[in-house]
């Protein structure tokens, strides 16, 4: 079987990002951006770029309506700035009034990378040090270690089947239960909000490989629903799609101009949102989760410093919060830059800035003022700045950086208890 082209656990390099999303129906975020009141540096400077119904979540942000959020890591190894951007996503969304949640998906590191429960504590304190450093306030956990969720991911894997699986996911006989559960255990994941506090528009940041579960989740969460509700010329029709007879007679009882027939109940004069609300309400009355479909933004990744992907497996091409400092020198000093192959190149054709991989890390996470980061790729571009200085410049800023956050990840690690 052929592989699907994109799979969470791929160390394939890079994807192209437009062709993914237009074979897999995700949408850019620009248009959406208007709706913000305020727009953050990663969606201005093209980082997050792709959304599945984002426009709930700007909504919400600018109404202050209820929210969630729900995002998680693999405790595979220690987290690096490679993780960086997400934790940066979830904190200035919970910051906007998201009800921030984190799992970490200790059930997925165990079965699909083969770690012990042990390590996968030791690297998930980790993560959690990063993530309440950066100023995160919710709710966390493990997914070993909440029932609830376990139960949940039970229910869910009712609505899924191992064909289903297999075309989302590449599956083949070989693949381990184990897999196939954790998948499962995300799905819950990505629920559990709706679960544990109220049916409210969910936002899942992730990296454009992790789609696969969002996809997998979305169509889950539709199967969980009893109605599907559906704007009409001058109606609303309210659908049954298992629910029980008396669901059908509340949802006639609650709109007076409402008329019942075999499997779906007509409203004239009501407005849809205020029809899906009521609906939702019966839904849950009768037991229902009444989920809504959850929503997603997409990030590209930052590089390696290597170039490619900036993995665990290859330790030259990431820099860890906890890298000793001659390293991050090192290791920023060797880094593949866009410079040319002379100084007198450089000097007369400019650097590629869009090709080196220090650039992009000081956009992602060095240079967080636009016009200073404008700055440099003048710079880069004119000529003006030698890649020997820019790497020595951005060696410092890792630095200065890394000693700040270890200092808050240090306080933060105190307070973890895992
Ligand atoms: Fe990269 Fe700086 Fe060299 Fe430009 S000058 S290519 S930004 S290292």
């Amino acid at each position: 079987m052929t592989e699907p082209q994109i799979n969470p656990w791929s160390s394939t390099p890079t994807l192209d990002v437009e062709k993914t999303f237009a074979e897999f129906g995700i949408d850019p975020i620009a248009p959406v951006l208007p709706e913000l009141p305020e727009v953050p540096y990663f969606m201005r400077r093209g980082i997050v770029v792709g959304q599945r119904d984002y426009l709930p979540i700007a909504r919400a942000i600018r109404n202050h309506t209820p929210f969630h959020l729900l995002t998680g890591f693999m405790p595979s190894g220690h987290p690096h700035l490679g993780h960086l951007m997400l934790m940066r996503e979830v904190v200035w969304h919970v910051q906007q009034g998201a009800n921030g949640y984190v799992t970490i998906a200790d059930r997925e590191a165990y079965a699909v990378r083969g770690l012990s429960w042990e390590k996968c504590r030791e690297y998930g304190k980790e993560y959690l040090s990063c993530l309440y450093a950066l100023g995160f306030e919710g709710q966390t956990y493990f997914q070993s270690k909440n029932s609830r969720l376990k139960d949940l991911a039970f229910e869910a894997a009712t609505k899924v089947n191992f064909s289903e699986l297999t075309a989302i996911y590449g599956f083949t006989p070989e693949t381990a239960l184990a897999h196939a559960d954790s998948v499962i255990t995300q799905v819950a994941d990505i629920l559990y909000p709706q679960v544990e506090r109220e049916p409210a528009p969910t936002l899942v940041p992730v990296g454009i490989d992790q789609d696969p579960h969002i996809r997998l989740t979305r169509g889950i969460a539709h199967k969980f629903r009893m109605f599907t509700v559906e704007e009409r010329e001058d109606y609303v029709s309210v659908r049954s799609k298992n629910a029980p007879e008396a669901a059908l007679d509340a949802v006639k009882k609650a709109f007076p101009h409402a008329k019942k027939y075999e499997g779906h109940v007509d409203i004239k004069g009501a407005a849809c949102a205020d029809v899906s609300t009521k609906v939702r309400d019966i839904e849950r009355a009768c037991g229902g989760y009444a989920f809504y479909t959850p929503s997603s933004t997409y990030h590209i990744f930052l590089p390696g410093l290597t170039g490619g992907k900036m993995s665990s497996s290859i330790p030259e091409s990431l820099i860890s919060f906890y890298e000793p400092e001659a390293a991050v020198r090192k290791k920023v000093m060797s880094a593949l830059t866009g410079g040319r192959m002379t100084l007198e190149e450089q000097r007369r054709l400019g650097g590629e800035p869009e090709k080196c991989t220090l650039y992009l890390l000081n956009m992602f996470h060095m240079i967080t003022d636009d016009a200073k980061l404008a700055e440099l790729h003048r710079k880069c571009r004119s000529g003006e700045i030698t890649c020997g200085q820019c790497k020595k410049e951005t060696a410092e800023r890792v630095v200065a950086f890394l000693k700040d956050f270890r200092e808050k990840m240090d306080v933060a690690a105190e307070t973890i208890e895992v």
